[in-house]
């Protein structure tokens, strides 16, 4: 399971700031609540966007070996884009969200309805198609999901080269023609994902560096992305630290 960093404000003022941070299990609503090695109660959730998460959840699965998560998180990351990309769409529009819920509530079940509910919706307001995840990556995924093929690491690195390739271009076009409205989506994620933590009190928000969001300008070229991301949470930074650190890990 994909590991997260998270973060202990108590331990963070005895110890020192970079003793804050522990790894915890990803949750299905992207919020934390744990004990801390020094018996600390801690409630946090991740401020990040859903699609944001799971990409980012994928590569830290390939990073431990997991395939089958990283291929099942990568398509979930496309579905949870295609969610928020109408979300920014609808609230541009001045619908309220009671509205996009009611909507959501008849597609959201069906891979294929959410996929349609985005191509219409898409083509409406840039007027082109936008890429789709090809026969051949669908496939894949149903035939892990579905028909228990365990993939290999270089089916998950491509999976996420595709995927990376797809969204990065539409995740440009909706900042830029859309800030106002993602902002507001940003703030409504927010304040759902603290409000599941309860009353307000001591609940802090993390915004964690992530792949889609840090390099959504950039374009790929020939670089291997997946591979490259993999060498860098391996090889350098806090978080290839804290996981050499069992100590760091919250079960
Ligand atoms: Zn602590």
């Amino acid at each position: 399971m994909a590991k997260f960093p998270v973060f202990c404000a108590e331990c963070a003022v005895e110890r020192g700031f970079s003793h804050g941070y522990y790894l915890a299990d990803l949750r299905d609503d992207f919020c934390f609540e744990l004990r801390c090695r020094y018996g600390h109660d801690v409630k946090c959730f991740l401020g990040n966007q859903g699609h944001e998460i799971l990409f980012q959840a994928s590569v830290y699965s390939i990073l431990d070996g997991c395939y089958r998560d990283a291929i099942l998180f990568l398509f979930s990351c496309v579905d949870s884009f295609y969610e928020y990309a109408l979300r920014v769409i609808f609230s541009d529009r001045g619908l309220d969200d009671d509205i996009f819920k009611a909507c959501w509530e008849d597609v959201s079940q069906q891979s294929e309805r959410r996929r349609g509910a985005f191509v219409f919706l898409w083509v409406r307001t840039f007027g082109g198609c936008p890429e789709l995840l090809s026969d051949k990556w669908v496939s894949l995924r149903n035939t892990v999901a579905h028909g228990g093929k365990i993939p290999t690491r270089q089916e998950a690195v491509d999976f996420g080269n595709a995927v990376f390739d797809m969204l990065r271009p539409q995740i440009a076009a909706l900042l830029s023609r859309f800030p106002d409205a993602w902002r507001t989506q940003d703030e409504r994620v927010g304040r759902e994902r603290r409000m599941k933590l309860g009353d307000g009190s001591g609940i802090s928000r993390l915004f964690c560096s992530m792949i889609l969001s840090e390099f959504v300008g950039f374009g790929r070229g020939n670089l291997n992305y997946i591979e490259y991301c993999l060498d860098f949470y391996s090889e350098s930074g806090k978080f290839a630290d804290l996981r050499k650190d069992p100590s760091r890990f919250i079960r």
